[in-house]
Parts: C-alpha cells; sequence; structure tokens
C-alpha cells in the first residue's frame, strides 16, 4: 500500500498494490515502471489480501482522507484470483469509493468481470482497434487478441454498474494515425464507456524512442473520438514546468517521520518515474526535503536520476 497520493485522474488515492513488480499480461511500449518481467495471462493468489486489508486499516485510522482507495500497482491487477474478495475486504473497512486501473486484458473471463462488479470505477486501457497497432503498442501475451478486448469490455459494459473510464494512450508514429484512430473510435462506440481519457508519454517509458503528442494534436484527437472525450491534463505540472496544484497529501507530512516519508517517496517513485515537483506536489514537501529524500534514496541505490524531454525524472531501481 501507498499514499494517500494524487493522481490525475482520481485526485487523492490510497494505493493497493496487489502483484508482483512487472507481473502482467502487456509489455507497452510507454510502460514507466520498464520492460515486463512476466508476461502472463494465469492468475494466482499472489499477494496475501489480509496483510494489505490490516495496511489500509491501520492507515485510515491514523485519520488520512483520500478520494480513492485504487487497486493498481506494478503490474496488471485482474491477474491476482482473489481480487474479488480484495474489493470486499475493501468496501467492508471504508466509504471510500474503490477504483480499479487496469489494462483492460481479461474482462473475456466471467470470473475476471465477477471480481470486478463491486468497484465503484473502472479504469481500462484501449491504445488500438486493430491488431497491428494493438501488438506493436501494447505487445500483449500472445494469446490475448484486441477483439478479446474490446468484447471483453462490450460484456463488461453490459453486466457493471458502475463507472467505466476508458484511457488511451496516444504515441506519435504508433497508434495516431486517421485510420487508426477511427478503429478506436469503432471499438469505444461498441463499449459505451462513460469517459474516454487520452494520455501521452511525458514521464520515461519503457521503450525509450516513445515520444509525447504534442496538447494540440491532443486536443484534434479528442475531438475526433467525441464529446465523452478528454485529455487528463497533467496533474502536477504546468506547460511552463511549474507546479501547479498545491498537494492535498499534507496529513502525510504531518505525521510522518523522516523514513516513513523516505518509503513514502520510493512508493511513489516505485509506481512511476516522478520529478522533483511532482514528489514535492505530491506529497506535500518543500523542494529541499523533496530533494533530501531522493538524495537519501539515491545514496542507497534504491533510486536513479533519468532525462526525459530536457527535464530530470527519478525512479525506483528494482
Ligand atoms: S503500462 Fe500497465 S499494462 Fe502496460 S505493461 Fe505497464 S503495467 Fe502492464
Amino acid at each position: 500500500m501507498y499514499g494517500p497520493v494524487p493522481s490525475r485522474r482520481l485526485g487523492l488515492s490510497y494505493g493497493v498494490d496487489i502483484v508482483p513488480f512487472k507481473v502482467c499480461t502487456l509489455d507497452c511500449v510507454y510502460c514507466q515502471l520498464g520492460r515486463t518481467v512476466e508476461k502472463t495471462i494465469e492468475r494466482k493468489d499472489f499477494a496475501p489480501i489480509e496483510a494489505i486489508l490490516a495496511e489500509l486499516r491501520e492507515a485510515l485510522a491514523e485519520g488520512a482522507k483520500a478520494d480513492f482507495v485504487t487497486i493498481g500497482g506494478s503490474g496488471e491487477p485482474t491477474l491476482h484470483s482473489r481480487l474479488g474478495e480484495l474489493i470486499d475486504g475493501i468496501k467492508g473497512i471504508t466509504d471510500i469509493p474503490t477504483a480499479l486501473l487496469t489494462n483492460g486484458t481479461l474482462f473475456e473471463r466471467r470470473d475476471v468481470r465477477g471480481d470486478c462488479a463491486r468497484v465503484d470505477v473502472l479504469l481500462p486501457s484501449l491504445d488500438a482497434g486493430d491488431e497491428q497497432t494493438f501488438r506493436r503498442i501494447d505487445r500483449p501475451e500472445p494469446t490475448i487478441s484486441v477483439e478479446n478486448v474490446i468484447s471483453g469490455l462490450c460484456a463488461l459494459r453490459e453486466e457493471f454498474a458502475g463507472q467505466i473510464w476508458i484511457e488511451v494512450f496516444l504515441v506519435p508514429s504508433i497508434n495516431t494515425a486517421p485510420r487508426q484512430i477511427a478503429h478506436i473510435k469503432e471499438a469505444i462506440d461498441r463499449i459505451r464507456p462513460d469517459k474516454v481519457q487520452l494520455n501521452t508519454a511525458v514521464r520515461p517509458t519503457a521503450d525509450p524512442n516513445v515520444v509525447k503528442l504534442n496538447a494540440e494534436k491532443l486536443q484534434e484527437i479528442a475531438l475526433r473520438l467525441g464529446s465523452g472525450c478528454e485529455v487528463v491534463a497533467d496533474f502536477s505540472i504546468a506547460p511552463n514546468g511549474q507546479v501547479t496544484r498545491g498537494g492535498g497529501a499534507d496529513e502525510l507530512g504531518m505525521h510522518f517521520g523522516v523514513a516513513e516519508k523516505r518509503q513514502t517517496v520510493l512508493s511513489m517513485l516505485k509506481r512511476r518515474p516522478c520529478s522533483l515537483d511532482d514528489i514535492s506536489a505530491g506529497l506535500s514537501l518543500s523542494s529541499s526535503e523533496a530533494e533530501k529524500y531522493v538524495a537519501q534514496l539515491q545514496d542507497r541505490g534504491l533510486v536513479q536520476a533519468t532525462r526525459k524531454g530536457g527535464r530530470v525524472f527519478f525512479k525506483s531501481v528494482s
């Protein structure tokens, strides 16, 4: 568990990480965590859910606030075979809405759809509507096809009473040609999600050649995809590079000691590469504090610096 930390799509969120690092059904070129370690479709009982629930109970007892408890993490959460029990457990201890970040590849399976039924918001990805583009951008486990994914999401829509917010990650020269966007639109029209959110690579990615799409092009594609489509703005950094949003995770700063804060910074960097501004805005730390914890983590060999688009990001060395 980590957080609460701010996210661009869900506000302030407790994160629940339930599968080991980069155990995933995909190996997306834009993944912020690096290459997939184990590409699989086999569901397993990875992390003991009792321990996760105990940790969440403890964090809530300390009184920190959040908009969501978000199940996601550093791999594909629907691969956890006790996901349904975990969601029921979370619902049993808090009224905070639950969200599930997923790549959406396993919804053809009835057991996976059943497990997710009690979540409030499901946030699946869909980066392509045609097979060739899907293979190129998401590098799936070989038995997964884009039609599996789309029909699974359609079945989910039929059965699921909560919100479905689809994220489309756009990578220039890979999935942004008009023909490819038309295929994505066809798929979205079939699935009928509540929202479509567009994202692009603003942080270091698994494939270093991946670049971000500019804001103008993102808006143009949003218009083509229809009225339920929005560009997910970068949560903390304005185009001029300044932090625009104050934390929201102030409680962390007030209640946690040095070791806990350093650990929270590390947890954040395990989730995705962040700049010092991200860390400072996300965890309500002063710039000098953020710098201090990052330096300590670098000294321990737990974190390393990397560059993207002229900016310095820090990521966990896993
Ligand atoms: S972006 Fe998500 S779905 Fe894609 S490889 Fe990374 S963890 Fe898996």
